[in-house]
C-alpha cells in the first residue's frame, strides 16, 4: 500500500510539498508564500511558526487533494534554505523573535571585527566558508545576545531550518540536523563532521544548545500528525539536494541552477579541494559511511536580472518572452552587462561593485539588452568555470535547472560560452527530487545506484559557435567596473 514520498521544499520566498510515485515521478504539489520582514535597512526575517503553519498545510491539503492515507506515504524528505537560524522554546515550541535569513547583513560589522583579529584563515580551514554574515554563526550569536532576557532560565533550542521542522514534525521528539545544513553555520568542522568547540567559542556560543548531526538519508524518526505513522528518512540544504536530484555523482559532476540567483556546485569526490579563488568548500551529501565534498560559487543576479528587464524596464511582461526577443537582437551588437547590481559574487566577492551597461550605440534596441543579459549570466558562468579550472578540478558535464533554464537560447548561449556540454533533465525540480531520493534511500525503498536510471535528460545543448572574443570583451568592461 505504501506507494508515495513526499519532498518537503522550504525555500526562501515559499514553502512546497511535491508529491512522488515511487518511480519519483512528480504527481502533484502545494506551494504558500512566506512573509519576509524588513525591520531595518539590511535586516532580512521571517516567522519561524508561520513557516511550520504553512509547511504543515502544504503537506495536509496535498494528502487531502489526492485523497492519501498517511500510511500510502513511504517516508517524507526534508529541503531547505539554508543558513536561516531560528531559537526556540524548549517547552512551548515557541520561536524566540524571528528566524533571521541568510540575505540578512546585520553581523557585517561583527564579521569584519573577527577579520581583524586574524581568525579567518581558521574559520576557512575548518568550514571551507569565508568569514560572512550570510553564515549562520554570527546571527545565531545576535539572537542569544539580543534576547537573553527571554532565553534565561528556558531551554532555547537553536537550529536551522530543517532542524526547526523536524521537531515541529516530531512533536519535539527529535531534535537533529544534517551535514549539508550543519555545513553552513559556520560552526561544523567539515573534516571531522562534527560541531567544531573552537569554533563555538570564538562566536562565543558556548552555553547553547546545538542538534545532532546526521546523514541526508538516515532515520530522522516519524511524524503522526497526518492521521497515521509517516517516516522521515531524508534531508539536505537546497543547493545540495539539487546536487543529489541531478545525480551529479561522480566527482567533476556540475548541478547549476539559475533561479534569481544562480548556484552551481561542483562533486570533488572524497577528497575537500581548497578553493585559492574564494569558491567555498562544502560538503555535497554523506550516505552511509561515504562523505562526497562539493565546491560552490554563487552569483547574486541571474534570473534577476531578467525580471529587471520585466518589472523596472518594462521590456516584456513574462520573463519567457526574453527567449524569443533576445533570438531577434543584432548578432553582432557589443553590449556588454555587468550584472552587479548588489556586487559581485564569487569568484570576486566584492560587494562595492555597481551594474553596468557597456557599448551602448545609437540603433542599440530591446532586444540587444535582453540578448546581452542572457549572455551577461553565461558569462559570469564561466568566470566560475575558470575559478574551478584553476582550483585543479576536472570538470564532467553540467546539468541545469531553476527557472532560467527553461529558456532554450540561454541554454545554447550557455553551452557556447562555456564550450561544455550543458544538460537539462526532464525533471527541472531538482531539489524537490533530491530530497525525494535522499527520503528513498534512507526508508530503504531505493538503492543509491538505482538512481542514474531514474534521471533523464530532456535536452542536450551542445556549443555551436566560439564565444571567445566577446567573453574577453566581457572581462575587460569588468575589470573597469571593478577598478572604479
Ligand atoms: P527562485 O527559486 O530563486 O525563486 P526560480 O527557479 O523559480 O527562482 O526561477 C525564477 C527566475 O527565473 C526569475 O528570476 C525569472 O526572471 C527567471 N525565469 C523564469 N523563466 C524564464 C525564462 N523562460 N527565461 C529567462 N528567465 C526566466
Amino acid at each position: 500500500m505504501e506507494n508515495y514520498f513526499l519532498a518537503i521544499d522550504q525555500g526562501t520566498t515559499s514553502t512546497r510539498t511535491v508529491l512522488y510515485d515511487s518511480n519519483f515521478t512528480a504527481l502533484d504539489q502545494n506551494q504558500i508564500e512566506i512573509t519576509q520582514y524588513y525591520p531595518k535597512p539590511g535586516y532580512v526575517e521571517q516567522d519561524a511558526q508561520e513557516i511550520w503553519d504553512k509547511t504543515f498545510l502544504t503537506i495536509s491539503s496535498l494528502l487531502e487533494k489526492n485523497g492519501l492515507e498517511a500510511s500510502q506515504v513511504i517516508s517524507i524528505g526534508i529541503t531547505n534554505q539554508r543558513e536561516t537560524i531560528v531559537g526556540w522554546d524548549q517547552k512551548t515550541g515557541k520561536p524566540i523573535g524571528n528566524a533571521i535569513v541568510w540575505q540578512d547583513k546585520r553581523t557585517t560589522n561583527y564579521c569584519k571585527t573577527l577579520q581583524n583579529q586574524g581568525v579567518e584563515k581558521e574559520v576557512i580551514e575548518k568550514t571551507g566558508l569565508l568569514l560572512d554574515p550570510y553564515f549562520s554563526a554570527s546571527k545565531l550569536r545576535w539572537i542569544n545576545n539580543h534576547f537573553k532576557e527571554e532565553i534565561v532560565n528556558k531551554n532555547t533550542l537553536f537550529g536551522t531550518i530543517d532542524t526547526f521542522l523536524l521537531w515541529k514534525l516530531t512533536e519535539g521528539a527529535v531534535y537533529a540536523t544534517d551535514v549539508t545544513n550543519a555545513a553552513r553555520t559556520s560552526l561544523l568542522n567539515i573534516s571531522t563532521l562534527e560541531w567544531d568547540q573552537d569554533l563555538i567559542k570564538l562566536f562565543e556560543l558556548e552555553k547553547i544548545n546545538l542538534p545532532e548531526i546526521k546523514k541526508n538519508a538516515d532515520h530522522f524518526g516519524s511524524t503522526t500528525l497526518f492521521g497515521g505513522k509517516i517516516k522521515i528518512s531524508g534531508m539536505a540544504g537546497d543547493q545540495q539536494a539539487a546536487l543529489f536530484g541531478q545525480t551529479c555523482f561522480e566527482a567533476g559532476d556540475i548541478k547549476s541552477t539559475y533561479g534569481t540567483g544562480c548556484f552551481l556546485i561542483l562533486n570533488t569526490g572524497n577528497q575537500i579541494l581548497r578553493s585559492q579563488n574564494k569558491l567555498l568548500s562544502t560538503i555535497g551529501y554523506k550516505i552511509d559511511q561515504e562523505v562526497v565534498y562539493a565546491l560552490e560559487g554563487s552569483i547574486f543576479v541571474a534570473g534577476a536580472l531578467i525580471q529587471w528587464l520585466r518589472d523596472k524596464m518594462k521590456f516584456f511582461l513574462s520573463a519567457p518572452e526574453s527567449e524569443a526577443l533576445a533570438k531577434t537582437a543584432n548578432g553582432n551588437s557589443e553590449i556588454i552587462i555587468i550584472p552587479s547590481f548588489t556586487g559581485l559574487g564569487a569568484p570576486f566577492w566584492n560587494p562595492d561593485v555597481k551594474g553596468s551597461i557597456h557599448g551602448i550605440s545609437l540603433d542599440t534596441t530591446q532586444q540587444d539588452i535582453i540578448l546581452a543579459s542572457l549572455e551577461a549570466i553565461a558569462f559570469q558562468s564561466k568566470d566560475l568555470l575558470e575559478a574551478i579550472r584553476q582550483d585543479g578540478a576536472e570538470i564532467n558535464s553540467i546539468k541545469i535547472d531553476g527557472g532560467m533554464a527553461n529558456n532554450d537560447f540561454f541554454g545554447q548561449i550557455l553551452t557556447d560560452v562555456l564550450n561544455v556540454s550543458v544538460q537539462r533533465p526532464k525533471n527541472i525540480e531538482s531539489t524537490a527530487l533530491g530530497a525525494a531520493f535522499f527520503a528513498g534511500i534512507g526508508s530503504g525503498y531505493v538503492k543509491f545506484n538505482e538512481l542514474p536510471d531514474i534521471w533523464k535528460a530532456d535536452k542536450i545543448f551542445s556549443p555551436e559557435k566560439s564565444y571567445d572574443a566577446k567573453y574577453s570583451s566581457y572581462l575587460q568592461a569588468l575589470n573597469t567596473s571593478i577598478n572604479k
